[in-house]
């Protein structure tokens, strides 16, 4: 679909120069456009940034008639409007909170055989409440003026994506009543799972599916093991800051508003300029904090993932995750804000164990949730693959023979020794400490687990053999990988103030065999990364 022999090429590439002011397609936009201009069903799979909206907003210029863009974002559908109408392309955008008179003029655009409308933003909520957009939807194309449908953020449809939406499943209905308008869903999100899962509900099974590559060369990915001390981690926040990310600009992530507080008022004592940026505070607060980031009085922000629309930054040097994300997906896309202008830009983690429990009992009561963290877990712990590559296969994206070029912590420390843990004697241990445990009517956490494993805590909870032969940290990594692969699970229990992580034996715990545990420790020294 790249070629440039359709009927429709030669305005194809003069909307590009001309309206958009664009000189050259991206990676795999020209195959989109072609392939939706065609009128076929396509899913376009490209990561946060890349360009998607394009692969729309050109095709609605080409052609005569709407094209309907359904997006679950209002503040983006606001900026994309906005930008239409600078240049020159009508656009309208319809929520449930839009002024009437704004819904009726865009609700009469799609009656009116004269309109001058080309692009008309919906929220998946309000085409599925909204009878009267229905019946105008329809009189629409009836009248042959529909001229696409396109759904951003098309993984919302399924419970598997990381951001299931209730309001997506109504769209199942769009393929059979608008018979010959193509779709033209578009997400970042690119699990073959996921995928197949969104062409089913769609309708639109076997369809195109256009994906770019996930790879960012220019991003250096670290995992450093985070401190179990507060000081400790500003200490280790402040050397990159003030060292090795001088005079750059960059985001520092974490999980709650009260830990973004916390560590930007701490980084503020030790003389940094960083803006802390959450979601509660007013809109204009985080306005000022923006442009002071922006125009580089703050060197970094410290903020909650309510940091991450509009941000279009292109020099940003650094993204540090304080905690994990909830996914390989929101990593993805929060760690690829660094380095939008092609220069090379560090993306690092701290990353501890107990930091798992603070996130899971955040997310561990939607269907599938717990999976996609601990994809994000595996990601950490894995010391043995290029950082690179588990990003690619996480995408399902073919590595092959393909270069990380030593931009990863892996791949820069080829010569980091390994150490191998046989897991079979261990894993008895474990067992018999948990058994024990439920005897006593006792539940543990990994804490209070590896207290039990390594001699330490209530005698009565211990077990009768030797302390293992290495460090409670690598302890820590032993227990997260029985976790990830399943031979350990959480059981979740709910108190007034909280949620409580407690660890209980997995079905495979007691058969696990000749399992063996492969651990780069030195990897994730801080030290190391100087
Ligand atoms: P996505 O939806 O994939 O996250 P956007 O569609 O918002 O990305 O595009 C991100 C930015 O890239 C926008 O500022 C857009 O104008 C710009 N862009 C898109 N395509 C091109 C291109 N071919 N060349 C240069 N800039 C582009």
């Amino acid at each position: 679909w790249g070629g440039n022999t359709y009927e429709w090429s030669e305005d194809v590439k003069s909307t590009l120069k001309n309206i958009f002011k664009i000189d050259s397609f991206r990676p795999k936009q020209l195959s989109a456009i072609n392939s939706t201009l065609s009128g076929q069903h396509a899913l376009v799979v490209m990561p946060t940034g890349a360009g998607k909206s394009l692969c729309y907003q050109l095709p609605a210029v080409v052609k005569p008639g709407i094209t309907v863009v359904i997006s679950p974002l209002v503040s983006l559908m606001e900026d994309q409007v906005r930008s239409l109408t600078n240049k020159n392309i009508p656009a309208m955008l319809m929520t449930s909170t839009s002024a009437k008179e704004d819904t009726n003029t865009a609700l009469n655009a799609l009656k009116d055989k004269n309109t001058n409308i080309k692009l008309l933003y919906v929220t998946p909520e309000r085409l599925a409440k909204s009878k009267r957009f229905m019946a105008n939807l329809q009189k629409c194309h009836a009248d042959g003026r529909l001229q696409r449908i396109a759904i951003d953020e098309v993984h919302c449809c399924s419970q598997w994506g990381h951001d299931f939406r209730p309001d997506y499943k109504y769209l199942g209905i769009l393929s059979n009543m608008f018979q010959n308008v193509p779709i033209l869903g578009l997400t970042a999100t690119a699990t073959a799972h996921v995928l197949n899962d969104v062409q089913k509900i769609l309708n639109i099974s076997g369809c195109l599916v256009i994906k770019s590559t996930f790879n960012r060369p220019n991003l250096y990915y670290k995992i450093i093991e985070k401190p179990t001390s507060q000081e400790d981690c500003l200490t280790i926040l402040e050397k990159l800051l003030k060292y090795r990310y001088k005079g750059e600009s960059g985001i520092i992530y974490t999980n709650s508003i009260k830990d973004s507080e916390d560590l930007a008022d701490g980084l503020r004592k030790r003389g940094l300029r960083v803006g802390c940026y959450h979601a509660n505070m007013e809109a204009n607060s985080r306005s000022k904090v923006h442009l002071k980031w922006h125009e580089k009085s703050f060197q970094a922000i410290v903020a909650t993932v309510a940091f991450g629309m509009g941000i279009d930054k292109p020099d940003v040097r650094f993204v540090i995750h304080h905690t994990i994300s909830k996914s390989m997906e929101n990593y993805y896309q929060e760690s690829g804000r660094a380095g939008r202008d092609s220069c090379r830009a560090e993306c690092v983690t701290l990353y501890r164990m107990q930091d798992i429990f603070k996130v899971s009992s955040m997310v561990f009561s939607s269907v599938g949730r717990l999976d996609h963290l601990y994809g994000m877990v595996k990601y950490c712990l894995n010391g043995t693959f290029c950082r690179r590559q588990q990003i690619a296969e996480h995408f399902d994206e073919d590595w092959g023979d393909a270069d990380c070029n030593k931009m990863c912590d892996v791949c820069s420390n080829p010569n980091t020794s390994c150490r191998e843990i046989s897991l079979e004697l261990h894993c008895k241990t474990i067992s018999s400490i948990l058994e024990n445990a439920e005897k006593q009517d006792t539940k543990l956490t990994a804490q209070k687990l590896l207290d039990a494993w390594f001699l330490k805590g209530p005698v009565i909870l211990r077990h009768k053999g030797k302390e293992p032969n290495f460090s409670r940290s690598i302890g820590e990594d032993v227990i997260t990988f029985l976790l990830v692969q399943g031979y350990l699970i959480e059981d979740f229990h709910f108190t007034a103030y909280s949620t409580i992580s407690y660890i209980k034996k997995g079905p495979n715990m007691d058969s696990i065999g000749d399992v063996n545990f492969v651990l780069k420790m030195e990897l994730r020294k801080f030290t190391e990364f100087h």
